[in-house]
């Protein structure tokens, strides 16, 4: 225990339950509580707390304003919109919020059929098929590309969405090292010929997924090196753009466009809407015939109401406000806002002493903790002072492996940033968490 984290008690690992069910309790506690208002730069956070030291669970609330650190608002849509907002109520009007129909029965409008184009020409595909939910496409989608007799090997990293699909697929699983080529090649060999010639592939078909930027590691994904490999053993890729797409690239077409990668690399591309987009719902984007199989067979597609018509309607308008198709350059300015944004905060971060993980470009931060009896104490500090921090454990990170993980987004200020900066440098202190020489004269 240390004399700065007055208040905390000190929580070891392997401790009675007690302890750890306290742990899980705070960590729910320090973000998993009522929004109420929209995740934009600043957000209201119902507070809630006890009036006894914590001896019950009786808890009084109050509304905070708080800087948000921890939305993937990157671009900002998350907030009302001069030309998305006004066009998403109309489309409210006009479509009510549900078709209340699978998009095979009744449940297809023209924004559907206007977003499936839209999305594809975004992203740099000839066709798209477009779902109520990120988590879906992915769970939903790769059962119906692979099964029995196929092969899927996976980044070590990958999002639950993927894992649960390649799971629900019935084809055989094998996961690489996160984000290292030379071990993908290495299980490919194993898998393909084991070093031997062979006269016939063992598998009716592999896929290979990564995903754009990690969304726990910030890190950008090596999707040349990956491809490259690809080609060379005949596997197709399947890349998740979740977090990539509309935040990294000139124009905001995700990793391919940043990297310099041709999209005609890439076999099966998905991202969801929930990022960038500030709306709901994810996509796939491949050939015209990988997408008309999809919506003869995918039962998401068959047999689940569609994505609802504002919500489709908010992601047209943001790909255009993108595009600069609204007659503005707020596009323009979104993606350069992100950009130096988050390369400005990364770099004071690990100037101050702090390790970050991730890449330049990338609006994911995690700044690591390590020991996740630190994290109470990270975030009720840092949200003491008004700033609202996501921190990650155990087990969505690996045990001793906990992190904050800062998401930046294009509606942070400069002021808003160097705010964030100052209050996490004193937490960081008294936490405990810089674990590298800070420069000199700096916070
Ligand atoms: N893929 C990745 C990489 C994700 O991080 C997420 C969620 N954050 C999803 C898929 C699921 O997307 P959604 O939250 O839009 O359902």
């Amino acid at each position: 225990s240390s004399n700065n984290l007055q208040g905390y008690a000190p929580i070891c690992l392997g401790l009675e339950d007690f302890y750890i069910r306290r742990l899980y309790l705070r960590i729910q506690d320090c973000f998993g509580r009522p929004i109420a208002s929209a995740p934009d730069a600043w957000f209201d956070v119902v507070e809630r707390y006890s009036n006894d030291n914590n001896k019950t669970l009786i808890r009084t609330s109050n509304v905070k304003r708080c800087l948000n650190l921890g939305s993937y608002n990157y671009l900002g849509f998350a907030a009302a919109d001069e030309y998305c907002t006004p066009r998403v109520i109309e489309s409210l009007k006009k479509y009510s919020p549900s078709t209340c129909s699978s998009r095979v029965d009744a449940g297809t409008t023209a924004l559907h059929n206007e977003l499936e184009k839209c999305v594809a020409d975004f992203v740099g595909k000839p066709a798209a098929i477009v779902f109520g939910m990120g988590y879906v496409t992915n769970s939903a989608i790769l059962p119906v590309l692979i099964g029995k007799g196929g092969l899927i090997i996976s980044d070590s990293l990958n999002h639950n969405s993927i894992v649960n699909g390649a799971r629900g697929s019935g084809a055989t699983i094998r996961v690489f090292q996160h984000n290292t080529p030379s071990h993908l090649e290495e299980v490919l060999r194993e898998q393909i010929a084991d070093g031997q010639p062979r006269t016939h592939r063992p598998w009716k078909k592999i896929i290979v997924i990564v995903e754009g930027i990690y969304s726990m590691e910030g890190e950008l994904c090596k999707l040349p090196e990956i491809i490259a490999i690809c080609k060379k053993y005949k596997a197709y890729t399947y890349l998740d753009e979740a977090h990539s797409i509309g935040a990294v690239g000139k124009s905001g077409r995700g990793v391919c466009e940043l990297l310099g990668v041709d999209t005609a690399d890439v076999d099966i591309m998905m991202g969801t809407f929930t990022k960038s987009f500030g709306s709901c719902g994810g996509y796939i984007a491949g050939s015209k015939e990988l997408i008309q199989y999809l919506k003869y067979t995918c039962p998401a597609h068959l047999y689940a109401t569609s994505i609802s018509p504002p919500a489709a309607e908010q992601i047209i308008s943001a790909i255009k406000v993108i595009l600069g198709e609204d007659g503005s350059n707020r596009g323009a300015q979104k993606l350069a806002r992100i950009r130096e944004n988050s390369n400005f905060f990364r770099s004071e971060l690990i100037k101050m002493g702090f390790e970050v993980l991730g890449d330049n470009d990338s609006p994911v931060m995690p700044i690591m903790l390590y020991n996740p009896a630190k994290i109470p104490a990270f975030s009720r500090e840092c949200l003491r002072q008004n700033v609202a921090v996501v921190t990650v454990a155990f087990p969505a990170t690996p045990l001793l492996l906990a992190r904050a993980r800062i998401c930046i987004s294009a509606s942070h200020t400069k002021e808003d940033l160097i705010k964030a900066l100052e209050v996490i440098s004193q937490v960081g202190d008294l936490v405990g968490i810089k674990y590298f020489p800070a420069e000199p004269n700096k916070h």
